[in-house]
């Protein structure tokens, strides 16, 4: 019997791959979000779904008219190194198992990250949308939405119809960006046959010249939408994942014609020139450890100035980082700083310390002790346990608001005249709820270090405005000064390892 509702599939994987940290194991993303069927059906049906955002906006975005959904597997992890290659190839089949149980369909949504790498393949975004288009053929629509920090490939766009990234950066637009997904579907559902348009630059931008809140990322992004019109879809500006390792990183542009293939080429070809010129802009500054601990101290001894927000860029958990390297909290400690809260320190052995001795007690904090990735060198100190709690909490702010989080058993600990929230899951501290559940009065904090590149900025602007953060030059997985990266496979030349290079756009005059 025919369907007359269109039949949608939908699927996520979510992996950001640092190419220096370890491999991900299946528990990273047991950890943050692995739903499949009804189980995934009944999460994104919650206030507060655990499953990635992208799909409550696709769902949002359908609900005006009449559609079945077919869910298959969402798998999501926080950034971590490459997939473990058996894992990724488990996500594979399951969604492939999915989709054939679910045949025909009329289209699939695809929820993706865009900057994953596998053990044994640098491309299995790609690989998974190759795969899905192989069961449902060339004609039905595979819509795709990306992170912003995407390392785009070729294949990924050939396999695709339509892939639309987010243009936010803290990422709040990922449920809008789901439901440009699901207008285009339905677009597609109606007969539009979209043509995309693919540049990649040779350039990487450093992390933390990225924020589109202003600055070049900002500029360029805006630009993009200026372009957008009766023909032109979706505008997509990706500066990818500075710490993967991969021949696909750099910038790409992807533009999305309704039906114009050299109108989108134009566009793209354009918008890749202009940010070829721009680059010297994503020129990059850190604050020397020296000067921010001193900065730190005279913050604490003076409440009536600004309080300050210290970003530990170079250990994110959110690209990849252990979340949990001293140098910062050792530093502060030594200079006897007073009044900092230091959110949020991976470490469960210590965590499940502090929950044995429990609230009250004075134990020997001993950091990072059953940690083997050599940034996350030893810390000690003695320490009296604040507060204990099981770390569930729900965002309020930023790229968490509505989300459950699971931080595991977690701890405070007071160490002198400073706080340190000891976590059990490895997670970028970019939500207030993260330290407010433990008591942490934000506004009486006079410093507060966070292990984050730039996501932090959505959670705690409220408090600390953009000339109150101070971005601090301390070594890490996820550094940012990219001539300190140990790069192996990144094609060269590649600005900023190069910087006398030439380029000229493929295909254009000039
Ligand atoms: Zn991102």
């Amino acid at each position: 019997m025919p369907h007359t509702a269109p039949r949608i599939a939908l699927a996520a994987f979510m992996l950001e791959s640092n190419g220096h940290a370890a491999p991900a194991p299946k528990a990273e993303f047991e950890a943050t979000c692995w739903l499949e069927g009804e189980a995934l059906a009944a999460d994104l049906a919650k206030p507060n779904p655990r499953a990635p955002s992208g799909l409550s906006g696709f769902i949002a975005g359908m609900a005006g008219g009449a559609w079945e959904p077919r869910y298959l597997l969402a798998a999501s992890a926080g950034a971590s190194g490459p997939v473990e290659q058996a894992v990724f190839d488990e996500i594979v089949t399951r969604i492939e198992a999915g989709l054939r149980a679910a045949m025909p369909v009329d289209g699939v949504y695809l929820c993706l990250h865009g900057a994953a790498t596998a053990t044994a393949e640098f491309d299995p975004d790609g690989v998974l949308l190759a795969r899905v288009r192989a069961i449902v053929g060339p004609d039905i629509p595979i819509i795709g939405t990306l992170d912003l920090h995407a390392n785009v490939s070729e294949a990924m766009v050939r396999e695709a119809d339509v892939l639309i990234s987010y243009r936010t950066n803290p990422h709040v637009d990922m449920v809008e960006r789901g439901t440009d997904a699901a207008n285009t579907m339905r677009a597609m559902l109606g007969g539009m046959r979209p043509k995309a348009a693919f540049v990649k630059l040779p350039l990487i931008p450093p992390a933390t010249s990225q924020n589109t809140d202003r600055g070049p990322y900002a500029d360029i992004i805006a630009y993009g939408q200026s372009l957008i019109d009766h023909e032109i879809l979706d505008v997509s500006v990706v500066s990818g994942f500075s710490v993967g390792d991969t021949p696909k990183n750099g910038m790409s542009v992807i533009v999305t014609a309704r039906r114009d293939q050299a109108r989108a080429e134009e566009l793209a070809k354009g918008i890749a020139a202009r940010l070829w010129a721009m680059r010297e802009r994503f020129s990059i500054r850190l604050t020397p450890l020296d000067d921010a601990t001193a900065m730190a101290l005279a913050a604490g001894r003076n409440p009536s100035v600004q309080a300050l927000l210290f970003a530990d860029v170079a250990d994110n958990p959110g690209g990849g980082g252990r979340g949990n390297t001293p140098f910062i909290l050792r530093a502060f400690h030594a200079a006897g700083v007073e009044g900092a809260v230091f959110g949020i320190h991976n470490d469960a052995p210590l965590a499940a310390a502090a929950h044995a001795a429990g609230k009250g007690a004075t134990i020997r904090a001993r950091f990072n002790s059953a940690e083997t990735q050599a940034f996350s060198e030893s810390f000690e100190a003695d320490a009296i346990v604040e507060a204990l709690s099981d770390g569930e909490v729900v965002g309020r702010r930023g790229i968490y608001k509505g989300r459950s989080v699971s931080l595991g058993p977690t701890a405070l600990l007071r160490i002198g005249g400073i706080l340190v929230v000891v976590v059990s899951l490895r997670k970028q501290c970019a939500e207030p709820a993260m330290l407010e559940h433990l008591g942490i009065h934000l506004r009486a904090v006079r410093s507060l270090v966070v292990k984050s590149r730039g996501h932090f900025r959505a959670g705690f602007d409220d408090i600390f405005p953009r000339e109150a953060i101070i971005e601090v030059d301390v070594p890490g997985l996820t550094a940012v000064v990219l001539t300190r990266v140990p790069y192996r496979n990144v094609p060269r030349p590649i600005w900023p390892l190069d910087l006398d290079m030439s380029w000229t756009v493929p295909g254009s005059h000039g």
